[in-house]
């Protein structure tokens, strides 16, 4: 594996790949890597002949009051787990190298960003868009890897994509989760050992949700989000940020149960904000 931190070498490191016909995997991440990580590092290998991952916390996705620096850290750990899971290059640049001038050129999503994270992290999905069409650039994948764990940023990128003429194919993968059912995410290394506890009634009320669904136990799809709050009530430490249940991929209000349905959720344990979603395919395909 190779650690590359300019563009310029991780491009014309890429360019004989490219020459040769080989395809291209890409694996945005922030680092402190974990199975949600390597799972997407798992399915490019299967996919293509070369897999880039990059490791880069990108300032434009946080807002002023947000966790950038306090953000986990640790990149000997991820090197060692990136060449472990067969990454050939990992790309590692630095706030200077990615935004070496003043911007004044941002990429915006419509509608999509208009609920759920984005509803309650002003810009975050300027900054998702931005820094990916960024990646997108530097690397030119012929297939990026996302994670459903951020199904919101997903149906983003797919519209960027779509409407950019980038030419990539967006894998979205499934949600990683531990045995105790808490979806994998960097910062879950913040939670207490009860916090952690609780959190479990995330994933926990979502699957209730989701089967409940399935057996034609609600009428709307205001009471499957009522039906997610309640249960999250249940634990003392948890503070809702919002709970929503839309049509998927559009994030629009839902015209029927039988819609595509994204049940998602963000909610607070102390300083710790997790999120966490379920989809309901009403067309035969699970997720
Ligand atoms: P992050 O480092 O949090 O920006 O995540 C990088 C990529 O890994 C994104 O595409 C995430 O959706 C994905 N990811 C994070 N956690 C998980 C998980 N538990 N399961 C699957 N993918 C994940």
């Amino acid at each position: 594996m190779r650690v590359i931190t300019t563009k310029s070498e991780l491009r014309s490191s890429l360019q004989p790949s490219r020459i040769a016909r080989k395809t291209i995997g890409f694996v945005p991440t922030m680092g402190y890597l974990h199975e949600g990580h390597i799972s997407l590092v798992k399915q490019a290998k299967l996919e293509c002949d070369i897999v880039v991952m990059s490791i880069f916390v990108n300032p434009l996705q946080f807002g002023p009051n947000e966790d950038l620096d306090r953000y986990p850290r640790d990149f000997e750990r991820d090197c060692e787990l990136a060449k472990e899971a067969g990454v050939d290059y990992l790309f590692h640049p630095d706030v200077q190298e990615m935004y070496p001038n003043q911007s004044l050129t941002y990429v915006r999503v419509g509608q999509i960003t208009e609920k759920l994270c984005g509803a309650s992290r002003p810009g975050h999905f300027d900054g998702v868009a931005t820094v990916v069409t960024k990646l997108f650039q530097i690397v030119q994948p012929d297939r990026a890897y996302f994670g459903l764990k951020d199904a919101q940023q997903v149906a983003v990128i797919e519209q960027m994509v779509l409407d950019l003429d980038i030419p990539v194919i967006i894998v979205p993968c499934e949600i990683v989760r531990e045995s105790d059912g808490l979806a994998l995410s960097s910062r879950n290394v913040f939670l207490t050992s009860e916090q952690h506890q609780q959190a479990l009634i995330l994933s926990k009320s979502l699957r209730m949700a989701k089967d409940k669904l399935a057996s034609h136990l609600f009428e709307s799809t205001d009471q499957v989000s009522q039906f997610v709050i309640q249960q999250i009530q249940t634990q003392s430490l948890a503070e809702i940020d919002y709970v929503d249940t839309l049509q998927y991929p559009s994030l629009q209000n839902p015209n029927s149960l039988t819609d595509d349905l994204l049940i998602a959720v963000a909610v607070r344990f102390g300083s710790t904000r997790l999120i966490d979603n379920v989809l309901v395919r009403h067309n035969n395909k699970e997720c």
